[in-house]
């Protein structure tokens, strides 16, 4: 007879702990299962639907070695852009299907996008972007240019 009370109350605990162990010494760059980045000058903002990754990406690109970009992908549809949509350059690599995308105004990389032949997209986020992945100690995990 217990068992809905229980279950109500797990479910209500569950919220609350999730949020307030993942709210770390950055509040203002958590938001429940999001988080939120900005390039340099602050031009283009953005939040992602996902939950902050513990793994980053280094791609060992010339271009992203020298820029010094951390990405996590996520799925297109988790990537919402706020600001900035009309200041952000495409820059391409004549044998990558990874378009990255830049403010115009101070030139940071802030995402990418990568399409599948399938149709569908994944985006990578700069991680230096985002400063509530900046504190945490992500591992960063090299993918080889093979297939790239
Ligand atoms: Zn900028």
């Amino acid at each position: 007879m217990t068992a809905g009370i229980t279950g109500a109350t797990v479910d209500r605990a569950t919220g609350a702990a999730t949020s307030s162990i993942l709210a770390g010494s950055d509040p203002e760059g958590r938001v429940g299962m999001s988080y939120q980045g900005r390039c340099r000058c602050g031009t283009v903002t953005f939040s992602v639907a996902a939950e902050l990754p513990q793994t980053a990406v280094a791609c060992p690109c010339q271009r992203c070695r020298q820029m010094d970009i951390l990405l996590t992908f996520v799925p297109d549809a988790c990537f919402t852009l706020h600001s900035g949509a009309n200041d952000i350059g495409q820059y391409r690599f004549h044998r990558h299907p990874n378009r990255h995308f830049s403010c115009n105004l101070c030139g940071t990389t802030v995402f990418m996008r990568d399409d599948r032949p399938d149709g569908s997209a994944l985006r990578g986020i700069n991680l230096r972007c985002v400063p509530a992945a900046e504190s945490g100690a992500l591992t960063i995990r090299w993918v080889d240019g093979a297939h790239h």
